[in-house]
């Protein structure tokens, strides 16, 4: 697992206007000694070794990359290939990032971790890893996400983690976050907090990507493997970002079109697209676009997908978007359902709600690539989570 360490933010944590560190001053030193930690780490073999042995054995990497071949022939465009994050120890992307972080917190003597979670595979990779090094877990929990991604909270309690429901807001991930950060600034002497995206204060966005970057790194040499070629376009949906910039990083120099899928929810008022709607603020430490008022007051969101319901983004995001980079589109709660059955029914594979916001766009983009072209789709977790809600919205 290489740590590129290219595109690296500025001395203060920026990606060119966005990011860096908007937190109180017992913070700022915490912060401090994380940046610290990380760097140390990210030059010591010996905690590359650790993680690539984890990655290997106890997470499964490298996770393939796949050629949804009857997929593709249906929408008739570009060839369509999945890399396969759903196959992960626990079902998504989020177990790199806890990893890599539960070894810097060992390196820090810091045994009690806090996370907030969404759809719950955040909680549910942190509850993993906290079992794997006998560390303490507190993960906060919106009542909403609570109801909706019931599997993952019974998960993290069999796996030894305290969940605190969190009932402010609306009860989903912005507020978990809140409350996530609370208990941090009141503890951070002993507690670790474990962020689950690409997002927060510096040095948290280059953290996470640097341990999900390892998605692109492998994908890009299996696609050039498999195909020969580069893919002329790479899609992944955001929420906070982690598992899009992870696969987008080792693409950033290439010249393919990097596509990012936000939550278009309910196609009118009620979405998640903070990059394609938002404006400049800041949220939970650092700036970036925000789902906003006028006022600077956090807006209310809505997706069907708990993991993409966030009013922020990560400011690396913010970067891409404003330099050009990438675009950022959105797929409807509608639109991410009809990928999902799409993926079930072509292919065996039962994407995550979020991961099916990428899918469906893949196909529009497949098709405006046309054939002979190649789109990569960051496939950034499985649907075991979800059937419950689908099966009940749907009835079946
Ligand atoms: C958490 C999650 C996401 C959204 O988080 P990012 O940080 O934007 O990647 C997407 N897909 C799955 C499967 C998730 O669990």
């Amino acid at each position: 697992m290489s740590v590129t360490g290219t595109h690296r933010p500025d001395a203060l944590g920026r990606f060119g206007q966005f990011g860096g560190r908007f937190v109180p001053e017992t913070v700022m030193a915490a912060l401090d000694e994380l940046e610290a930690a990380m760097s140390d780490a990210f030059a010591d073999p010996a905690f590359h070794a650790q993680r690539d042995a984890l990655g290997r054995d106890f997470v499964g990497r490298p996770t393939p990359i796949y050629h949804a071949e009857r997929l593709s022939e249906v929408v008739g465009g570009a060839q369509i290939w999945l890399k396969r994050e759903d196959l992960n120890h626990t079902g998504a992307h989020k177990i790199n990032n806890a990893v890599g972080q539960a070894l810097i917190a060992l390196r820090l003597g810091k045994r009690r971790i806090v996370a907030e979670t969404g759809a719950g595979q955040h909680g549910v990779a942190t509850a993993t890893v906290c079992a794997r090094f006998g560390l303490d877990a507190v993960v906060y929990m919106g009542a909403e996400d609570i109801r909706r991604q019931r599997p993952n909270v019974v998960r993290m309690g069999m796996l030894g983690a305290e969940v605190v429901p969190v009932t402010a807001g609306a009860g989903t991930l912005k507020d978990a976050m809140n409350e996530a950060i609370r208990d941090w600034i009141a503890t951070v002497e002993t507690t670790h907090y474990m962020i689950g995206s690409a997002a927060g204060p510096h040095p948290y966005p280059y953290l996470v990507r640097e341990l999900q970057s390892l998605i692109g790194t492998e994908a890009r040499a299996q696609m050039l493997g498999a195909c020969r070629r580069l893919p002329d376009a790479v899609v992944a949906c955001v929420g906070g970002g982690s598992n899009a910039i992870g696969l987008f990083h080792a693409f950033r120099d290439d010249p393919c079109r990097i596509v990012g899928v936000e939550a278009a929810g309910d196609g009118a008022d009620l979405h998640a697209q903070s990059l394609a709607k938002g404006r400049v603020s800041i949220l939970h430490g650092s700036r970036s676009y925000v789902l906003a008022n006028e006022d600077g007051q956090v807006v209310e969101t809505h997706s069907i997908s708990a993991g993409l319901d966030y009013p922020g983004v990560g400011p690396e995001h913010a970067h891409l978007l404003a330099t050009g980079r990438a675009e950022y589109l959105g797929e409807s709660d509608a639109d991410a359902l009809a990928g999902f059955h799409r993926l079930c029914r072509l292919e065996g594979i039962i994407p995550a709600l979020e991961s099916s916001h990428a899918l469906a766009r893949a196909e529009r983009v497949a098709r405006e690539v046309g054939p002979g072209g190649i789109v990569l789709v960051g496939l950034s977790g499985r649907g075991d989570k979800d059937v419950d809600a689908i099966a009940a919205r749907e009835g079946i």
